[in-house]
């Protein structure tokens, strides 16, 4: 058994692993990154970012990574009367080879990264963490003081160090589609309503020249029969449309957990809820979370310090770019979901695109509710369910 110590650990080569081993090596700090898949991005994802991600991933936009530039955004209201148009520049990734890009520029660094090593078991020892995995049929032991943990929803090191009080994930299952017809392929497209998708949403997003990520997220209900249903009923843009992979993965949309660092570790994206609610978006944060995480790991090291206090500097800074953006769209969704596709009809007839998106987002909450007051009472349920809590 090869026993190996370095000074930070990071698990799970996620957009949040990637990013925490950059900035960890960068400073310095001995760093592993290990993932226990063979390559990057096997999960699934819709791989959809707004603008300014890139730069908060500090990197430049490249073929290499990016399928299809969007414009905006299309919201269908249940009934599919209303369409609303949101302006707004993103990207379709393929995510794969964006963790690919961001993982070789971590081993620029000096991080060692390490695909198809899977942690299995971890514990604490004499003020460090020891960390137990296989490799090929082979076990190794790494000794490390600083372990951060981004291994996504099922988090090995969440479930045997962290409460994780309140975390909730909802399903969502994901159809790559190729030869659809897409009116216009520069648009996400995406349909809300409880009879389509319980508590949740159906995205199309079109990576160009006809494939498309076309996927539901919902609570409780057949995300399988929903999403056929669901394309069977608009045969313009999927009756010649195949269905390549089918893919399905949690989504945390509970909110950030209430501790996500203790003495030597801490948690970073979807294993510590870091994701926008309502939008189920967590690209963006776990990017900006492992950024964080990595930099204040590896000024731990550099203070000899990888207590709880001194890491704590992780949850400051992280919760002063997101933390209420996360807790506003949090409570958008829990109103949300209390509106049946009735209210759903009329918010969508009352506010504009770019309302509806800063309420899914968290931004600005009480803009949409001033808007709404030109339908009183549902303007009262949205006050009351977006402003108390
Ligand atoms: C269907 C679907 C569509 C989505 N669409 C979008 C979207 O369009 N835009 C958006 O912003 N977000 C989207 N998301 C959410 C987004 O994918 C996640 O929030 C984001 O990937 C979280 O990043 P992460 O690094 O925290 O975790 P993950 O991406 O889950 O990465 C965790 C990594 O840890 C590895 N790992 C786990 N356990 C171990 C272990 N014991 N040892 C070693 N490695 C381990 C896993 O293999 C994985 O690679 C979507 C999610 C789903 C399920």
């Amino acid at each position: 058994m090869l026993l190996e110590s370095c000074d930070v650990t990071v698990i799970g080569a996620g957009p949040a692993g990637v990013m925490a081993a950059w900035k960890a090596a960068s400073s310095g700090a001995s760093t592993i990154l290990l993932e226990r898949e063979t390559d990057p991005g096997r999960k699934v994802c819709a791989e959809g970012v707004l603008g300014g991600v890139l730069s908060d991933a500090e990197i430049e936009p490249s073929s290499e990574f990016v399928a299809n530039k969007i414009s905006g955004a299309v919201l269908y209201a249940p009934n599919e009367k209303k369409r609303v148009n949101v302006a707004g520049e993103g990207l379709i990734l393929d995510k794969p080879s964006f963790l690919g890009v961001l993982a070789k520029r971590a081993s620029g660094c000096g991080a060692a990264v390490r695909y198809g090593n899977l942690i299995e078991e971890i514990g604490r020892d004499d003020g460090h963490v020891i960390l137990k995995g296989r490799k090929s049929g082979e076990t190794f032991t790494l000794r490390t003081k600083v372990v951060i943990g981004c291994d996504g929803v099922g988090s090995l090191l969440a479930r045997r160090f962290f409460a994780r009080n309140k975390y909730v994930a909802i399903t969502a299952l994901q159809y790559y589609m190729t030869d659809c017809t897409i009116e216009d392929e520069t648009k996400l497209e995406i349909y809300v309503g409880h009879e389509k998708a319980p508590s949740g949403y159906i995205w199309v997003f079109p990576k160009g020249d006809g494939d498309a990520n076309v996927g539901i997220g919902l609570k409780g209900g057949n995300a399988r029969q929903l999403l056929d249903r669901f394309i069977a009923q608009h045969p313009k843009a999927f009756s010649k449309a195949k269905i390549g992979k089918t893919l399905a993965a949690p989504v945390p949309v509970g909110g950030e957990v209430a501790e996500f660092v203790i003495d030597n570790m801490m948690l970073c994206g979807d294993a510590a809820g870091q994701v926008i609610p309502l939008t189920g978006a967590g690209i963006h944060t776990s990017l900006v979370a492992g950024k964080v995480a990595g930099e204040v790991a590896g000024e731990s090291v550099q203070v000899g310090d990888a207590s709880a206090s001194q890491l704590y500097r992780y949850v400051e800074r992280f919760d002063r770019l997101f933390g209420e953006r996360i807790e506003n769209s949090l409570k958008a969704l829990e109103s949300f979901e209390r509106f049946s596709d009735h209210d759903l009809n009329i918010i969508t007839e009352l506010l504009e695109g770019q309302d509806l998106m800063d309420m899914a987002n968290g931004l600005k909450p009480n803009r949409a509710v001033g808007l709404l007051v030109r339908h009183p009472i549902l303007a009262m349920k949205v006050a009351y369910q977006l402003l108390t809590s």
